[in-house]
């Protein structure tokens, strides 16, 4: 894996793009401009995926579009040491970017291909997260509660469990729909039985689904 002149040329544009788009987190910017993408993805698509579009990993899933990793990032209104439970993994890119910024991940994954595929990828990047292959519709109760739970596949309704893992005063990002097409929400726990739903347009996330595959 080798990160080029060209290859930071096109993240330091990629940057400006989502500038233009809207994103203005520094940190979250700065965060997109250094970790290499392109480990991420098939060789063959390396130059493309500094596109802000979203690209096909394997087992009929795909990484995200940067645009959507920064927006939902930035709703995760991080904060240095923030234990975070991220629920798909897939190609270890956003996962990548969270720990970039700080914060003590927990991510899970439910297709084994993928999640073995990003284990390789990560321990190269020396980009240590706690990655567990398992439904993250269960999250992981034996490390809740999290400060802040993110979602990145498209769930029907929100899962009862993970509003359970969350802290009290701590922040979920999920996009949730019947269809391919998401609401982005945003739930603040504000006490143990008392959230506050905010919503943040609409998104497309592959299917949110159950047990591993
Ligand atoms: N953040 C990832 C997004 C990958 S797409 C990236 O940027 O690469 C969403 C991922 O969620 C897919 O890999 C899919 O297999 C996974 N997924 C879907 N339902 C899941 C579940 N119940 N538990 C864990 N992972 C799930």
């Amino acid at each position: 894996m080798t990160d080029s002149f060209l290859h930071k040329g096109l993240r330091k544009k990629l940057v400006d793009e989502l500038r233009a788009k809207g994103i203005d987190n520094e940190s979250i910017l700065a965060a997109i401009g250094k970790v290499p993408r392109h480990f991420f993805v098939d060789s063959s698509f390396a130059q493309h995926v500094y596109e802000d579009k979203p690209f096909s990993i394997g087992a009929g899933q795909t990484i995200s579009q940067p645009f959507t990793v920064a927006f939902q990032t930035q709703l995760l209104d991080l904060k240095r040491f923030d234990k975070v439970l991220e629920i798909g993994t897939g190609s270890g890119y956003q996962t990548a970017i969270l720990v970039e910024l700080g914060a003590t991940v927990y991510t899970i994954e439910r297709q084994r291909e993928l999640f073995i595929k990003c284990q390789e990828i990560l321990t190269q990047m020396n980009c240590l997260p706690y990655s567990f292959l398992g439904d993250g519709y269960e999250g992981k109760p034996i490390f809740a509660p999290f400060d802040k739970i993110l979602v990145t596949a498209g769930a029907k309704t929100v899962p009862q469990k993970l509003l359970e893992q969350l802290a009290v005063g701590g922040k979920m990002v999920i996009p949730v729909g019947d269809s391919n097409i998401q609401e982005m929400l945003v739930i603040d726990k504000l006490s143990e039985k008392k959230y506050k739903t905010s919503k943040f347009g609409t998104f497309s996330f592959v299917p949110m689904l159950k047990g591993i595959e």
